[in-house]
C-alpha cells in the first residue's frame, strides 16, 4: 500500500477513535448528572485553573498525563455512582487518594477519568473497639 494512503488511514482511525472516546465521555457525564452528581464536581480537561490545579504533576519521571476529567467525590455514594457510570459507558475510572504514586498510576491516562478522593479525608476512631475508619483522602 502506498505510504501516503497508509498515513491517511492511520489519521482517519485516530479521528474515529477520538470521536468515539468523546461520545463515551458525554454519555458518562450525562449518567453522572442524571444520578445526582453536582456539575461543579466534574472538572473536564481544559486550561481552567481548577483543572490545572487538580492535574498538578510533582513527579517528573514520566511525561505529563491529561485525563479527560476529574470527578471530585464527596462520599461512598458518589464513588459508587462514578464507577457504575464508567462501567456502563466504558470509560476508565481511576481512583486517586494521596496521589503519591511514583509511577503516576493515580493519573490514569489521557482517556481516563480520575476520581479525586481528597475530600474524603475523615478519621473516626472508636477507642473502645480499637477500630479506626480512615478516609482514602486522609494524609499523614
Ligand atoms: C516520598 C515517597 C516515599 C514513599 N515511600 C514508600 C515506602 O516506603 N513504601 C511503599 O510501599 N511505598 C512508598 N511510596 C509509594 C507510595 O506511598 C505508594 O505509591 C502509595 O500507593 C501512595 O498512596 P496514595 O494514596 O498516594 O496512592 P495514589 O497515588 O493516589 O494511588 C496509587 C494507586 O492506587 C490506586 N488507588 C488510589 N486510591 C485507591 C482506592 N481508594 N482504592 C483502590 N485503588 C486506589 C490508584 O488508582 C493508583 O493506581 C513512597 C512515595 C513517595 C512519594
Amino acid at each position: 500500500m502506498e505510504r501516503s494512503l497508509q498515513f491517511r488511514i492511520v489519521i482517519l482511525l485516530l479521528c474515529i477513535s477520538e470521536s468515539l472516546q468523546e461520545n463515551k465521555f458525554r454519555e458518562f457525564k450525562s449518567c453522572l448528572l442524571e444520578r445526582g452528581i453536582e456539575p461543579g464536581r466534574i472538572v473536564e480537561r481544559s486550561d481552567s485553573n481548577e483543572y490545572i490545579a487538580l492535574n498538578f504533576h510533582w513527579q517528573l519521571k514520566r511525561p505529563d498525563i491529561f485525563p479527560l476529567a476529574y470527578v471530585i467525590t464527596k462520599d461512598e455514594d458518589s464513588v459508587a455512582t462514578s464507577v457504575a457510570c464508567g462501567t456502563e459507558h466504558k470509560v476508565r475510572v481511576v481512583p486517586r487518594s494521596g496521589g503519591h504514586s511514583f509511577e503516576k498510576y493515580s493519573f490514569g491516562d489521557n482517556s481516563s477519568v480520575v476520581l479525586d478522593l481528597g475530600n474524603m479525608n475523615s478519621i473516626d476512631l472508636d477507642k473502645s473497639a480499637s477500630v479506626a475508619a480512615i478516609g482514602p483522602g486522609a494524609l499523614v
